[in-house]
């Protein structure tokens, strides 16, 4: 396995001209292609050499033509590790040479949003930016901007696999999941969608001790991965289906938090069709369509 520390000590130089990057060319259409490098242009940018990134469920969603906002030409990807090759003159928490995890959201720390904690409403042009409105990291070197407060120094002894999960896919399924979702002990918790988001929810919802995590998805070695990694029960989905067993499993009740994590009608409505009264449904799932909220039917379920 490629080590972290054997790419940082790579001798920093000029960078070259052009890269390869990942580029999306409008929905179902996208090719591996010769850019130019980025250059700084910020103060508060930094240049980031990419070792490690990966595919979010998002970047499916973009492909498929759901987030229209992303424009022809976009280098896709918004999760990462890598080295700093360069920074701005204002950057003062990284240097050139540090191994940087790159925060799929940009935030210029400053702002009332970000002040707020709220960094993916970030007012002076942070928030999802990378591979969404700003070239992103399925490149070979990536421009970060707010380099001080969207890149995190890694400590040595890490492996880029795991931490890439860090930029997007394990706090995202944590704080849109796991917070939203107000998971307490003793509770029990459907997921709606296997996939790494699904199964990063799963992975913290089990610090606050539920009593039951049941796991729902299509894919059979999906649902035996959750069942490895802590899922109480694995039910396939399949509307009517899923939704009988997950009633038979809670004594006719329906779960206390229904995790959406796809991103499709089909699944957010399965979450209504489950939640208990006074339970909570937790979206994390990219939506494209518009999806109906039955509120004459849960208007009564509190
Ligand atoms: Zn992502
Ligand atoms: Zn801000």
């Amino acid at each position: 396995m490629k080590t972290l520390e054997h790419e940082s000590k790579k001798k920093a130089g000029a960078l070259p001209a052009r890269m390869k990057a990942l580029v999306y060319h409008g929905p179902g259409q996208k090719s591996w292609e010769d850019r130019p490098t980025p250059k700084l242009k910020a103060p508060t940018d930094a240049v980031v050499r990419v070792v490690h990134t990966t595919i979010c469920g998002t970047d499916l969603h973009i492909l498929k033509g759901d987030v229209p906002e992303v424009s022809v030409g976009r280098i896709l990807g918004h999760e990462g590790v890598g080295v700093v090759e360069a920074v701005g003159t204002a950057v003062t928490s990284v240097k050139p040479g540090d191994l940087v995890l790159i925060s799929c959201i940009s935030a210029c720390g400053l702002c009332p949003s970000c002040r707020k904690g709220m960094f993916s409403h970030c007012e002076r042009g942070g928030g999802w930016m990378l591979g969404h409105l700003i070239d992103g990291t399925q490149a070979e070197y990536v421009l970060a901007p707010f380099a001080d407060t969207s890149l995190y120094k890694i400590a040595s002894g890490m492996k880029a696999e795991a931490l890439v999960l860090l930029s997007d896919i394990f706090p995202t399924g944590y704080e849109c999941g796991v917070l939203n979702g107000r998971i307490e002990p003793g509770d029990t918790v459907a997921i709606v969608g296997a996939g790494p988001i699904g199964l990063a929810a799963l992975l913290t919802a089990k610090l606050y001790s539920p009593s039951e995590i049941i796991m729902i998805d299509f894919d059979k070695n999906r649902l035996e991965l959750a069942r490895s990694l802590g899922a109480t029960k694995a039910v396939a989905f399949g509307g009517e289906e899923a939704v009988k067993v997950v009633r038979a499993l809670t004594g006719g009740r329906g779960v206390d938090a229904a995790i959406e994590a796809v991103g499709v009608p089909a699944s957010f409505e399965l979450c209504q069709e489950i939640v208990a009264p006074g339970g909570r449904i937790a979206n994390i799932g990219v939506h494209g369509k518009s999806v109906s909220l039955h509120l004459e039917k849960l208007w009564a379920a509190n």
